[in-house]
């Protein structure tokens, strides 16, 4: 099942898609039960808006030992654990604004989950039955102020830094789906969900130990190597096997400075 969230002249709604074809979803997708509603149109032609709004979007760094490599760091010995704010959430085609004066600004693909159920300490047997399902997201990072900061709040946490989407998949097995990264149509990355560090079992279980994961919550599992350059002009794709394509233009933000 394919759920994504859409803009109407209603407001905001969550809405099933089968095929081109999006249909109001009838029911709480937290809460179990769905079923298709009036149509709302194609899914071409409708705005994608990020599939939730989490109350959290926990990220994982250095999950992908090639990554760690080509940053001249270590494998963590745990998932080592950081925040980015939800108000960094853009959808599928909204653009990504980076200051033109913040340095470097990298892509980072990754596998993201949804939170189904509220997870607290829960076991890595279990883990998956906590997750509604996944989706492509994209962890934009301005590494200058990554390593000058020496913690990473601002780096990855400006107004536009995590693309989402563009649609939540359920049903879905993560533990060895392609990823793929694409720059102006350009291959950056390309790597597979079973070479993470630690599985998405282990994630949510770690995680849920450290905070209570509600419903919407989302959890981004790290990027593989072949992280590189965005600028103002640039399309970024990320693609994952069984969700689709989260597709976003780069523009130039509002300077940091002035
Ligand atoms: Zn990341």
């Amino acid at each position: 099942m394919r759920i994504g969230r859409f803009l109407t002249e209603k407001g905001p709604v969550f809405g099933l898609i089968e095929g081109d074809i999006v249909y109001a979803l009838e029911g709480d997708p937290f809460a179990g039960l769905v079923q298709a509603g009036e149509q709302l149109g194609s899914v071409q032609t409708l705005r994608l808006l990020p599939p939730v709004q989490p109350s959290k979007i926990v990220c994982v760094g250095r999950n992908y030992a090639a990554h760690a490599a080509e940053h001249s760091a270590p494998v963590p010995e745990e998932p080592m654990l950081f925040l980015k704010p939800p108000s960094a959430l853009v959808g599928h085609g909204e653009a990504i604004l980076i200051p033109p004066d913040i340095g470097r600004v990298e892509h980072e693909a990754e596998l993201a989950v949804i939170m189904g159920r509220q997870a607290h300490r829960v076991e890595r047997q279990d883990a998956l039955s906590y997750a509604l399902g996944y989706t492509c997201a994209n962890d934009i990072s301005a590494r200058d102020f990554q390593k000058k900061d020496g913690q990473w709040g601002r780096a990855k946490g400006f107004d536009t830094f995590c693309p989402l989407g563009p649609w939540i998949v359920t049903g879905l097995d993560p533990s060895d789906l392609s990823i793929d990264c694409r720059v102006n149509g350009e291959q950056r990355q390309s790597a597979r969900t079973s070479e993470m560090v630690f599985d998405v079992s282990a994630l949510i279980a770690f995680i849920s130990r450290v905070m209570t994961l509600l419903p919407g919550d989302v959890i981004l599992t790290g990027t593989p190597a072949g992280v590189g350059p965005l600028t103002a002009g640039d399309t970024v794709e990320v693609e994952i096997e069984g969700v689709g394509v989260l597709r976003n233009p780069v523009q130039s933000g509002p300077a940091w400075v002035g």
